[in-house]
């Protein structure tokens, strides 16, 4: 038998699944570790806790799949972007990493901002953000001048575990658009914004396309891992960008959208598009030769977790009693209020927003509250709310000339049914579930796929290896009915920022 293997590298653990060439996974596992956060707003991992998370996952999918070492066609790496690992000439961690959703760097990326004005978006495609690695790399130059004396490679935290398994240092274009330092059209180190910034190329990695070969497991690694010494493992991609991969949304019109605790629409885009505003994002894809287009909201799931928390003890308390999901009975009573919940609308700016407001002092809202509302009204207002906001996004691509007729759904909002049809109707396309929800690791194991030559293409790998489950079609009378209030909706941000931003002071 042929088996690939990808491996997750999340911010909570790392998850390892081994499948065969059908996409179908034969074991799985997963390791967890410490998030440390020494300041308020800080976020850092230590590195050798991933290998050491590495090193457990692969040996025990091995041990469980009974899979022989030399039957492992290939290993792909999926991972946390944004990450800044830092190592010394012998190759050594020099700091903890410090991760994508560390906030310290604003005044670094006001910086950049100021050096590089329009520029920066212009080569890297995105605004300089505090999540974003250039950010940090000045942070450390600034604050900690001993660590980046001595430093001589700057890794991404799952190239960090590629060079652990091959020695190489080397990152891949998908996860590299990431660090506001790659020519994201060009797809390669953008020599004008290292020079602005007096960063040293020689510290970054060589880069590679996705699904290419970056290199082969080493017999120390061999070892230590279990796989077998010579192993090719290829460049793998940034977590939504192998979960692209996973979820089949490698040709023009497809798309993902992902309801978690935050909402993420990912679409495939065969021409560079950039917005100009900076309100989402454009990376490379892990397609060779094409792009991805990315809008980030933050209070998605959130606002649905946020209104169980608070309003829900009753649901919760029936919900145990009677072995069901409490979001389950919440929607139950959602689908009992008609569209536009009697006509209240809600704001999903819990955490401020990013796309496409990028406003960190907007705020949520109930707006049209009357004495006739119940709860199955608000809960139905919230996941519309969310789902107005993912339109917004989708809006901003359509403007941008990015096509999306097909659309699949993930993270646990996805899982709903209802919230699905909502996004349906509001989309004005099909929205899908796919019957395997190992999404980033089953994109990362058909990249080594093609890298191994099992497959012929990152297409033709996904025609083999991902399943579409249900399909929940857009019904016209039903977008009718929401266009007049989602046309509402995406009035009354305007129209409330300046007082967001008095209370924002008072
Ligand atoms: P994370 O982004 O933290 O990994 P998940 O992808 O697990 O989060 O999504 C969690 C969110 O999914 C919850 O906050 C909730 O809003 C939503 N959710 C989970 N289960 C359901 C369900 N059955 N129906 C509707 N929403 C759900």
């Amino acid at each position: 038998m042929e088996y690939l293997i990808g491996i997750d590298l999340g911010t909570s653990g790392t998850k390892t699944v081994l499948f065969d060439v059908n996409g179908v996974p034969v074991a799985s596992h997963t390791v967890e570790y410490p998030l440390h956060q020494p300041r308020n707003g800080w976020a850092e991992q230590d590195p050798h806790d991933w290998w050491g998370a590495v090193q457990e996952t692969v040996r025990t999918v091995l041990n469980k799949s009974g899979a022989k070492p030399e039957e492992i066609k290939g290993v792909g790496l999926s991972g946390q972007m944004h990450g800044l690992v830092m190592l010394d000439a012998q190759g050594h961690v020099q700091r903890n990493a410090i991760l994508w959703c560390d906030g310290r760097t604003q005044k670094q990326c006001d910086e950049i901002t100021g050096t590089l004005g329009q520029r920066l978006i212009d080569v890297t495609a995105n605004p300089a953000l505090p999540g974003f690695t250039a950010g940090k790399i000045l942070w450390v130059r600034e604050n900690e001048p001993a660590v980046y004396e001595k430093c001589r490679h700057i890794l991404l935290p799952k190239d960090y575990i590629r060079y652990k398994l091959t020695g190489e240092f080397a990152t891949e274009v998908s996860d590299a658009s990431g660090m506001n330092l790659l020519d994201v059209p060009n797809r390669r180190w953008s020599g004008e914004v290292l020079s602005a910034l007096d960063i040293d190329s020689g510290l970054l990695g060589r880069m590679y396309e996705s699904c290419q070969v970056t290199g082969a497991v080493t017999l120390a690694a061999a070892e230590v891992t279990g796989l077998a010494p010579g192993t090719t493992v290829a460049g793998g991609a940034g977590d939504n960008a192998a979960a692209a991969i996973g979820t089949g949304v490698v040709e023009t019109g497809k798309a993902f959208t992902t309801l978690g605790t935050s909402g993420v629409i990912f679409a495939h885009a065969d021409q560079v598009t950039i917005d100009p505003k900076g309100r989402v994002h454009t990376f490379c894809s892990a397609v060779p030769g094409a792009w991805t287009v990315m809008s980030c909201t933050l209070a998605a799931g959130l606002s649905l977790q946020w209104f169980r928390n608070q309003f829900c003890g009753a649901e919760r308390e029936l919900a145990a009693a009677q072995g069901r999901d409490v979001y389950e009975l919440m929607t139950d009573s959602a689908a009992r209020s008609p569209i536009g919940a009697n006509r209240l609308i809600y704001l999903p700016y819990l955490m401020g927003e990013r796309s496409p407001l990028l406003d960190s002092d907007a705020r949520g809202a109930f707006i049209g509250l009357s004495n006739i509302h119940t709860k199955g009204d608000m809960i139905r207002a919230v996941m519309e709310g969310v789902a107005y906001s993912q339109r917004q996004c989708l809006d901003v691509f359509r403007e941008m000339g990015v096509d999306v007729s097909d659309m699949a759904a993930c993270g646990g909002g996805g899982r709903s049914p209802f919230w699905r049809q909502i996004l349906a109707d509001l989309y004005g396309c099909p929205v899908k579930t796919i019957a395997s929800e190992q999404g980033p690791a089953l994109g990362a194991a058909i990249l080594a796929g093609v890298g191994a030559g099992l497959y012929s293409s990152v297409a033709e790998g996904c025609k083999v290896a991902v399943h579409a489950g249900e399909i929940q079609q857009p019904k016209a009378e039903n977008s009718a009915a929401y266009e007049p209030f989602y046309q509402l909706y995406r009035n009354l941000y305007p129209t409330l920022r300046d007082s967001f931003h008095t209370l924002a002071t008072l």
